[in-house]
């Protein structure tokens, strides 16, 4: 079996990491593409978990070495990339990989992987919605949130460009459309 890739991307705050997680429940054919970063840990992250959380150094050296299919500087001086040898652990364990990534690496992944990728764009209702959920999330200072929200607004012009767009109004529902989604491009073969 050859696996598939099902890619969640979005502004920070539409919902990415809550749809990405319900789905990882639902499906057990699926597992989470744990990026490496240089951004430090939230709390309750987990290091392995939820991201490799790696030093400015670490992270320069694998990208010298090409060890990453993609990598940005998400956030000024925060480096954000998927490591090859995570997708190979994946697919070694007769998985599909499902990633939560920004909107040019999620875009990159899509034309590497032309027929085995769905690329999903998560759109908040809209950038009010979008400020409301990030000062809720209160993992931001106030000059971070800026930063999203000014870097949100660019991004949502992307949206054209996925494969899918999912509206994330009502979490229930997106949650719903989400499987449905997933499960169609499961069972489709490539
Ligand atoms: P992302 O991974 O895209 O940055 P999160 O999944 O962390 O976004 O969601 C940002 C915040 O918004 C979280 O606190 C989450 O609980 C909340 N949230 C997610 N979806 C909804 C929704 N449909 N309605 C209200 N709040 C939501
Ligand atoms: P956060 O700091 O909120 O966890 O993530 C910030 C942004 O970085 C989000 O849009 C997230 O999807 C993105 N991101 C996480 N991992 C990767 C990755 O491996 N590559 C890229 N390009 N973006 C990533």
């Amino acid at each position: 079996m050859q696996g598939k890739l099902i890619i969640f991307s979005a502004p920070s705050g539409a919902g990415k990491t809550t749809i990405v997680w319900h789905l990882l429940k639902k499906f057990p054919e699926l597992a989470f593409s744990i990026s490496a970063t240089t951004r430090p840990p939230r709390a309750g992250e987990v290091n392995g978990k939820d991201y490799y959380f790696v030093s400015k150094e670490d992270f320069l050296h694998r990208v010298a070495r090409h060890e990453f299919v993609e990598f940005e500087e998400v956030y000024s001086g925060s480096f954000y990339g998927t490591l090859m040898s995570e997708l190979d652990r994946i697919w070694e364990e007769g998985k599909h990989v499902v990633f939560d990534i920004d909107v040019e690496g999620g875009l990159r992944l899509k034309r590497k992987y032309p027929d085995r990728a769905l690329a999903i764009f998560v759109q908040p209702p809209s950038l009010e919605r979008l400020r409301e959920r990030l000062s809720g999330r209160g993992t931001d200072t106030a000059e971070k949130l800026e930063e999203r929200i000014q870097k949100a607004s660019r991004e949502l012009a992307y949206a054209p460009r996925f494969d899918t767009v999912l509206v994330n109004d009502q979490l229930d529902r997106a949650c719903l459309e989400a499987e449905q989604l997933v499960g169609s491009f499961l069972a489709k073969k490539t």
